[in-house]
């Protein structure tokens, strides 16, 4: 079996979980699962993108060499933009920046942070409670009138609980509009034009939109005639959580064992 990363190192999304307070264990799960991997002959080709390598590079991997391509790619975020924001001098960053930034300490002041919330997921949920014990003053903002409505209702008893203990309020039902001199303009989801409402003295907001599945991978894959050998897994076939991509690459695996004799394998991430 071979396995093919993008990045020098495994551990997609959950290498940023992971260096958040409070969800280093995460880190567990990747370090267990590339040991294992090595232990068992998995040829691990890290820093090697699979798609397209541009006018006259040869393909980096010969796609057609294998019977079972499982493409766990990951999702991309959507892109938003928030007028007004670097005429008033507030900062935005998406979900990656900002847990780099926290890791290395940029932040040494206690900052206002609007962390504007979109899927209601873990991304949000570990940022907040990661900025909460670092003394930031956060202001969670979401379209949906639930606070952290994909994270299971038993973790988020308990993710509640903690964040109770931080300076975190939320703002639920509620779409950024703008950046303005007042502060950060938001918009009632189902108000008309004059329910909107300011949020002051925001000096960063962490925008965090919905994300969709990664598919380039896909069509380049349909282009080289092996469509039929892809199966799809995790957030490339729709972002979800951790529980999702572990069971479904789990199960492609199975779904390779069960063949009539093995037969080589790519992964792709
Ligand atoms: C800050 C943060 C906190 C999170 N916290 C949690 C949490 O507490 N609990 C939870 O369940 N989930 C959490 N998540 C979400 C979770 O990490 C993802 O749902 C999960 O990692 C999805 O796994 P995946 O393998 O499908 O995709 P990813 O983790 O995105 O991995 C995709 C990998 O594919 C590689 N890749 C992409 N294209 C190519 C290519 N062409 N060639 C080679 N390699 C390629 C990428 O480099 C990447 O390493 C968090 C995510 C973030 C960003």
């Amino acid at each position: 079996m071979t396995l093919v990363e993008a990045e020098s190192s495994l551990g997609g999304q959950v290498a940023r979980a992971r260096m958040l307070k409070g969800r280093e264990r995460l880190g567990v799960l990747v370090d267990d699962l590339y040991a294992e991997a090595l232990r068992r002959g998995v040829d691990v080709r890290l820093g090697l993108k699979l798609g397209d390598p541009g006018p006259g590079a040869p393909a980096p991997v010969d796609v057609a060499a294998f019977d079972h391509i499982v493409v766990a790619a990951g999702a991309r975020s959507l892109r938003r933009s928030l007028p007004g924001a670097e005429e008033n001098g507030v900062e935005v960053l998406d979900a990656e920046s900002a847990v780099v930034a926290l890791e290395a300490g940029s932040w040494r002041q206690p900052r206002r942070i609007a962390v504007v919330d979109d899927e209601g997921s873990w991304i949000a949920a570990g940022l907040v409670e990661a900025l909460g014990r670092g003394g930031h003053r956060v202001h969670l903002v979401a379209p949906s009138p639930q606070l952290f409505g994909r994270v299971t209702l038993y973790s988020r008893a308990g993710l509640l609980d903690r964040l109770r203990a931080f300076d975190v309020s939320s703002h639920l039902a509620r779409r950024p509009k703008a950046i303005a001199e007042t502060g950060l303009l938001l918009q009632d989801v189902v108000g008309g034009a004059d329910a909107s409402e300011v949020v002051p003295g925001i000096d960063l907001v962490i925008d965090l939109p919905a994300r969709v599945a990664r598919t380039e991978l896909l069509a380049w894959l349909a282009a080289r005639g092996v469509e039929e050998r892809v199966v799809v897994v995790g957030d490339a076939l729709a972002p979800r959580t951790l529980v999702e991509a572990t069971y479904e690459a789990h199960r492609a695996v199975l779904h390779v064992l069960a063949a009539p004799t093995p037969t080589p394998v790519l992964s792709i991430s």
